[in-house]
């Protein structure tokens, strides 16, 4: 067996092993942050002719290269959303009725990231039109005079983590890649991360939703605004006022006129 074979099926085994825990309810081993995006690149080094390969990489693929993560050259949404298909990168398409891409302009100047969908979101396949949904719609529209069509809204996951669950860490890291694309290829002026998943996902390290939101962060040159998720706000009329603070501080970097009190 050659030495990239040989590679290949100690990922494959790896991976393997890291489902079949967290099917037994065990701890999956620690990998080092980016390990299980490590192990899907290899595939992507493959030699091919990279305009052809890029743009329509499921139709020369062996099953194998499948998986594979969105590369850089995507160039828009749609090629994006061609590439992933019917995903079956993670446990959580089991249980799903609709994968949820994400929707709105795609040269937005500002994106809204969620979690990942919730059962209305699976049911229609549309991010954010649940309660939590109308909630943000009404931020959009009410609190800062826009529409959900000027914006572009997604989620972290693309698929609904079964009973409402956060998403695990093996389902962020095979999604992540797919929300970063869709970041890269819009290339908003504004991030807003709504919520402890997305702005860890984007963040990383030690983030603390009680205490980072409302701090501008940097994420790949943009910056991003993290602040409470509005299912949270359902539950806690308190955080409203922060999160208008945060809306105001968007609203200020984008250079728009806020135009209601909250
Ligand atoms: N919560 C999220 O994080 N995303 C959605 O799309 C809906 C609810």
């Amino acid at each position: 067996m050659n030495a990239g074979k040989e590679l290949k099926e100690i990922f494959f085994e790896t991976k393997r092993l890291i489902s079949a825990c967290e099917e037994m309810g065990l701890e999956p081993p620690m990998l080092p942050e980016g390990a299980l995006e490590f192990m899907e690149r290899p595939v992507l080094r493959k030699p091919a002719p990279p305009s052809a390969q890029s743009m329509n990489p499921e139709k020369s693929a062996p099953e194998t290269l499948k998986n594979k993560p969105p590369s850089p050259q995507f160039d828009s949404l749609e090629a994006l959303r061609a590439h992933i298909g019917d995903c079956r990168r993670c446990n959580l398409h089991n249980g799903r009725k609709h994968m949820v891409f994400g929707e709105g302009n795609p040269k937005a100047r500002l994106v809204f990231v969620g979690e990942g969908p919730g059962v209305d979101e699976d049911r229609e396949g549309r991010p954010f039109v649940g309660k939590s949904g109308q909630l943000l719609t009404r931020i959009i529209e009410n609190g800062m005079g826009l529409t959900r069509d000027m914006v572009y809204i997604c989620n972290v996951v693309k698929c609904h983590p079964p009973g409402n669950r956060d998403p695990k860490p093996d389902e962020i890291s095979v999604c992540l890649p797919f929300l970063k694309a869709q970041l890269s290829i819009i290339g908003p002026e504004v991030i807003c991360a709504l919520g402890r998943v997305a702005c860890q996902a984007l963040m990383g390290g030690d983030f603390k939703i009680t205490r980072d939101r409302g701090k501008w962060r940097i994420y790949e040159g943009i910056p991003l605004m993290p602040t409470f998720h509005p299912a949270y706000l359902l539950r806690n009329a308190a955080a409203k006022r922060p999160v208008w603070d945060d809306v105001k501080s968007i609203m200020g970097k984008l250079g728009l006129e806020v135009t209601q009190n909250g």
